[in-house]
């Protein structure tokens, strides 16, 4: 299944979305908006631009469902 995770540039929102062509416009489920990045690993690689208020890591995702990783904000790394 081509699911891939993307976080959120406008509100940081990490998301899961199934995404079948690269093309395919992929949009924010809690703002809707379309300044998203896909994540690699972790939420670390912002290349969208920097985050206008709020940090990344001031926000716990207790909402993330499956989220075994304490060390750092994007829940999955590899490294923890
Ligand atoms: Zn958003």
């Amino acid at each position: 299944m081509p699911i891939h995770e993307f976080c959120c540039n406008k509100c940081s929102t990490e998301f899961e979305e199934l995404v079948f062509r690269e093309s395919d416009p992929v949009n924010c489920p809690d703002c809707g908006s379309d300044r998203v990045a896909k994540l690699m690993s972790a939420c670390k690689f912002k290349t969208g631009g920097p985050i206008v208020s709020g940090s990344p890591t001031a926000s716990a995702p207790s909402s993330g469902g499956s989220s075994p990783c304490s060390g750092c904000s994007g829940g999955n790394c590899s490294t923890c």
